[in-house]
């Protein structure tokens, strides 16, 4: 099969939204009047992103997914995306899945797929999305205040304890890594989550390289510190649930750095005022998202992490970064 019937076959589908969709140079997209566009891209590379032998159907969900996380992080509504796809083969049992995976969550959000690029080559994938956001309301990494309360949606850490058990380093009993798994290869992104936000946060992002490491950016962008505490954080692994026995422990110390700083956990990390305490609880209950508080935003810079003894870490926090060391 060609690339054009490929194309068509696959990826080619009714325009809804957009002024015009896939087959031509250019697909035209008109933003509605008073939005502003939020535009962001993510790629993903086989053996840095993925293992080869993934379910192209989840690689299908997790490529659009982590894309949408941006939107979210930015309280954007998803419109449309764009697929740049390289292939190693036409493999049109591959194809069909991966698209599926992908269109059956682009439908979910009603973002529609308006164009892209296909070639032979390493696989890979990168999606640009588009999402609007009324102007002046976006959510940034800059906004966050001294006082205001931190915020983290739903778990943390269990992509990362899957990535562990699957490279080897960490033992887990099936059931459990099979719960694991899900959240590694298809993570929800927190869209609904993000619109109830606006006019609330002051300040949001994805949490994809691990929470603390990208807070940090927060705090950065923002010119501030925080204090955040890890014994608010590290029962947010949804793995922690599960039953323990002789047969199987759970390690506190991996707990606590698949938590702090594991990545691919794409839940939104956010800033309010803490006068907006109740209103942040209403936008998670509405969005049907769990959203937990995890600290305070300082005016001292610097990330401060009370540890499980409720002593301070205080700048040792990248440690956790090198995972064993
Ligand atoms: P051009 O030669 O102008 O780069 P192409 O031949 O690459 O155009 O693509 C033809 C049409 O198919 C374009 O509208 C392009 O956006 C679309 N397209 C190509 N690859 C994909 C893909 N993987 N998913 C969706 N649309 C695609
Ligand atoms: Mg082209």
């Amino acid at each position: 099969m060609g690339e054009f019937d490929l194309i068509r076959r696959y990826f080619q589908r009714p325009v809804r939204r957009a002024a015009l969709g896939v087959g031509d140079d250019c697909a035209l997209l008109a933003p509605a009047p008073g939005m502003q566009l939020a535009i962001s891209s993510d790629m993903l590379v086989e053996g840095r992103h993925f293992f080869a032998d993934v379910n192209p159907r989840l690689l299908g969900h997790k490529a659009l997914a982590v894309n949408l996380s941006d939107l979210a992080a930015s309280g954007a509504r998803p419109l449309a995306f764009t697929l740049a796809l390289s292939l190693p083969g036409a493999d049109e049992a591959w194809i069909s899945e991966f698209a599926a995976g992908l269109l059956t969550l682009a439908d979910a959000h009603e973002c529609e797929l308006i164009g892209g690029d296909t070639t032979g080559g390493p696989l890979n994938i990168c999606i640009t999305v588009f999402g609007e956001v009324p102007a002046g309301q976006a959510l940034l990494r800059s906004g966050a205040r001294a006082g205001d309360e931190i915020w983290v949606s739903g778990t943390l850490g269990d992509a990362r304890l899957a990535l562990e058990a699957m490279l080897g380093h960490a033992p887990l009993p099936a059931e459990l890594l099979q719960q694991a798994r899900q959240r590694l290869e298809a993570p929800t992104p927190r869209v609904a989550l993000g619109l109830a936000l606006r006019g609330i946060a002051s300040s949001a992002l994805d949490v994809s390289d691990g929470l603390l490491g990208d807070l940090g950016h927060i705090l950065e962008l923002s010119s501030v510190g925080a204090t955040v505490d890890s014994r608010c954080i590290t029962p947010l692994m949804a793995a922690a649930a599960y039953p323990q026995s002789d047969a199987w422990q759970f390690d506190s110390k991996l707990q606590q750095q698949c938590t702090l700083a594991g990545g691919d956990d794409y839940e939104l990390c956010f800033t309010a005022p803490a006068a907006r305490h109740a209103d942040v609880l209403a936008a998670g209950s509405a969005s049907g998202t769990p959203v937990h508080p995890i600290g305070r935003i300082d005016a001292e810079p610097g990330l401060r992490v009370i540890d499980a003894d409720g002593t301070l870490l205080q700048n040792r926090w990248k440690s956790f970064d090198h995972f064993g060391g």
